[in-house]
């Protein structure tokens, strides 16, 4: 065979399988690694013959798990034919079977360990043939073991009788980064893996150690002794020292004999089985726990695996489904329990990856695709059959996928929502009343949320204010409504928890007041004149909307149209004064009358009295009327009077007060005012009216006069008195000939 000469040539690879089924495993890898080779295999030797004639594969592969039957069988093969180079690959650990082999003259073995290393070190082993295809043949004599011991892909170290190193082969020194020539010789093997010196498995094997001493240095559970007394002992450890962080090792111990079974040393074979180690243990970490998350959680939980059944089953979901986590886990027909029927649940849908068709078919309107993770579905649905009665169930399931990818299961959640619902209902229930209610309503309200949003604004209020709902529903422009710039309404100060401080700002003080019903409500009436054609009033109330807690969540403004009340209100008034007014005047001269002097002249005479300031009086009567009366008539008296009540209001302050007397005679109070003042004003009246033409009868003018008493008030004096006093100025005055002023002075104080 030249290898070399045909080197782009697709190598030869006839693999033979002793044992006669190849796992299946095996197929593909070996394929993968064999590349653009040629595989062949031939499952059993006899048919091998016709393989091995011309051309020659390059590489034979003897795969087999007894590596002692395939020591035989490659014996065998070697008498009869002209073999290629032999590769080994075995799952026989055995360090004495492997040696065994290798001594035989299979140029490599492999051992096809657990951990998956082995593939690459048949590609290695498979390269290092392509490249020296001319390398001697594995020698046969016992004397070159340590060639035989070098070659191999597993690390191995051998010890003498004394426990000195006598073989470290490349695969040793590539593990533990020791060269072989710094401990061959040395009873240093220990270097290699510990801190400080102890016997390896090699050594304690050698000298015989009992069970119990080696499992003090490896742990009863990672040591494996065939016997109490074995040639071959194996154990599992973790070397911190070895490589970056440390490395799991996987070693075996075989005593070597001679020929005559004589004890010549130890032999030690050690396989890196950390990722195979540190997958198995995060696997089983993160299978421990996932249960604890699983089982402590109060969320309903279980899992199902691949075929539908139930792995997993908390106890939150013992509680709300009502079955035990023994009689749940195993079981495929949860639905039967759930739904009375054969069908699906969730986590069988997610599992089988059914379309959304398929699940809307059994959810129809109540899943949705979740948000937070692919494959996830949540649902909401009705169960009127478990165990602790009707119950509202909130439910999610997800696919649950392994490290490649595949769905390995599915994971669902299951939670109580009953409460929640009902409470929803409730709320819905009272929503839809509190519409009924405000729509119906004939008084206009609003309604605002938290975020004073409109929520409700009834027929009563669109036809108020003229807005439809649709124009202010979820708005918070409800000031639109009454104002013509943005300004927060009655509603939103209640909501917002404003004080009186906050309303003055808003609202004339006299206007509001707080709701003498409702906490926290407030009441007012005020003019909008940018409302209707011209204003109008409203009288409104407002008052925050609370949830149960008490928590403010809204506020409701109701509104009413007052302007004709106002409006009734205002003519009520203005119609009283006029009576009022009426009341106490002289129909014919506008002057007050008689019954509004006697109330007037107490209280004036009271007001002198308290504050000790002056008050005077005047009386007067129309000089000689009865003479008048009977010449022209009492309609053109009547004149008369109206002239001299005229001539009386021009002559006094406007703090002075003239009434009508009686007939023809008249008063005139004049507070503030001193005798002197008092006389003055009297004989400017006598004087205006001597000179008002009276005109009785067309191109006729006449004077006519009056007599006027004036006096002042006396402290303590009574009303009738302090009358007298002036009157008798009048008659004085008569008596001195009419058309004149007689000023009486008050007695003099006693
Ligand atoms: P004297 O100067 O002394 O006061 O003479 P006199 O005529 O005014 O006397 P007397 O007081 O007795 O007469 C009052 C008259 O005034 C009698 C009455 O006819 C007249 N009189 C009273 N009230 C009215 C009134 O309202 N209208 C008219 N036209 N005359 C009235
Ligand atoms: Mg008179
Ligand atoms: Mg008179």
């Amino acid at each position: 065979m030249a290898r070399s000469a045909k080197k782009n040539d697709p190598m030869n690879i006839l693999l033979l399988d002793i044992d006669g089924a190849i796992p299946e495993a095996l197929l593909p890898t070996v394929e993968t690694l064999a590349g653009n080779a040629r595989l062949r295999i031939c499952r059993h030797p006899d048919a091998l013959a016709a393989r091995l004639s011309a051309p020659l594969p390059d590489v034979l592969l003897l795969a087999g798990d007894d590596a002692g039957r395939l020591r035989d069988t490659f014996a065998g093969l070697r008498a009869r034919h002209a073999l290629p180079p032999a590769i080994a690959i075995t799952a026989d650990p055995d360090v004495s079977a492997v040696l065994a082999l290798l001594r035989s003259g299979i140029r490599d073995c492999v051992v096809r360990d657990s951990a998956g290393h082995w593939p690459a070190a048949l590609a290695e082993s498979l390269a290092a043939l392509e490249a020296a295809p001319h390398a001697p043949p594995a020698p046969r004599a016992s004397t070159q073991t340590e060639q035989i011991i070098d070659g191999c892909s597993v690390a191995i170290f051998a010890i003498d009788r004394e426990h000195r190193v006598t073989h470290w082969n490349r695969a040793c020194a590539q593990l533990t980064g020791i060269a072989a020539h710094a401990v061959l010789g040395t009873r240093e093997q220990w270097r290699a893996f510990y801190p400080q010196a102890r016997p390896c498995l090699a050594d304690l094997l050698l000298d015989g150690a009992r069970r119990e001493e080696m499992a003090a240095l490896y742990g009863d559970k990672s040591l494996h002794i065939a016997g109490e007394q074995a040639d071959t002992c194996e154990a599992e450890d973790f070397f911190p020292a070895l490589g970056e962080k440390g490395r799991w090792l996987y070693f075996t111990a075989a005593i070597l004999r001679d020929a005559d079974g004589g004890i010549v040393g130890a032999v030690e074979t050690l396989q890196d089985v950390s990722e195979r180690e540190l997958a198995r243990r995060a696997l089983h970490a993160s299978e421990g726990l996932l249960r604890q998350i699983i089982q402590c959680s109060s969320v309903a939980t279980f899992v199902i695996d691949e075929c539908h059944e139930i792995t997993h089953w908390n106890q939150a979901c013992e509680i709300l489904l009502g079955q035990s986590a023994e009689t749940a886990i195993g079981c495929r027909t949860l639905a039967r329990e759930i739904y009375r029927e054969e069908r699906p649940v969730l986590a069988d849908l997610v599992l089988d990856g059914a379309a959304e068709t398929e699940i809307a078919r059994y959810y129809d309107g109540r899943y949705r695709r979740s948000p937070v993770a692919d494959g996830l579905f949540e649902v909401e649905d009705y169960f009127p059959h478990l165990p602790g009665g009707p119950r509202w169930l909130h439910f999610a399931a997800a696919p649950l996928h392994d490290g490649q990818g595949r769905t390995i299961g599915a994971i669902e959640t299951l939670i109580d929502i009953s409460e929640r619902k009902r409470a929803e209902a409730l709320i819905l229930e009272s929503e839809q009343r509190l519409a009924q209610i405000v729509d119906g309503s004939p008084v206009a309200t609003f309604v605002i949320d938290r975020q004073h949003r409109v929520t409700h604004w009834n027929r009563a209020c669109s036809v108020l204010t003229g807005l439809p709902a649709t124009a202010m529903l979820g708005t918070r422009e409800q000031w639109r409504a009454f104002y013509a710039s943005e300004r927060p309404c009655m509603a939103d100060l209640v909501l917002d928890g404003a004080d009186e401080s906050a309303l003055d700002r808003y609202y004339a003080t006299k206007h509001y007041h707080r709701s003498p019903v409702v906490e926290g409500g407030y009441e007012a009436q005020d003019f909008f004149p940018n409302f209707g054609s011209s204003g109008r009033w409203l009288y409104f109330t407002a008052a925050p909307l609370r949830d149960a807690r008490g928590g403010i969540i809204g506020a409701i403004e109701t509104l009413q149209d007052i302007t004709e009340q106002k409006r009734a209100e205002q003519g009520l008034r203005e119609s009283e004064e006029r009576y009022r007014i009426q009341s106490i005047t002289d129909g014919m001269t506008g002057l007050y009358n008689t019954r509004h002097f006697t109330q007037r002249l107490q209280e004036e005479m009271a007001r002198c009295e308290r504050y000790g300031h002056p008050l005077s009086l005047m009386v007067l009567d129309v000089d000689d009327f009865k003479r008048f009366n009977d010449s022209w008539g009492h309609v053109q008296g009547d004149e008369v009077l109206i002239s001299l009540a005229e001539c009386i209001r021009a002559c006094l302050r406007c703090s002075d007060q003239a009434f009508r007397y009686g007939g023809e005679e008249f008063v005139v109070l004049l507070p503030e005012t001193g005798l002197d003042e008092a006389e003055a004003a009297a004989r400017r009246v006598c004087a205006l009216f001597a000179a008002r033409a009276q005109r009785p009868q067309a191109g006729l003018a006449l004077h006519c006069t009056t007599s006027i008493g004036v006096t002042r008030c006396a402290p303590g004096e009574s009303p009738r008195a302090f009358v007298a006093r002036a009157d008798s100025g009048t008659y004085e005055a008569k008596r001195l000939g009419k058309n004149r002023v007689v000023r009486v002075e008050p007695p003099p104080a006693t």
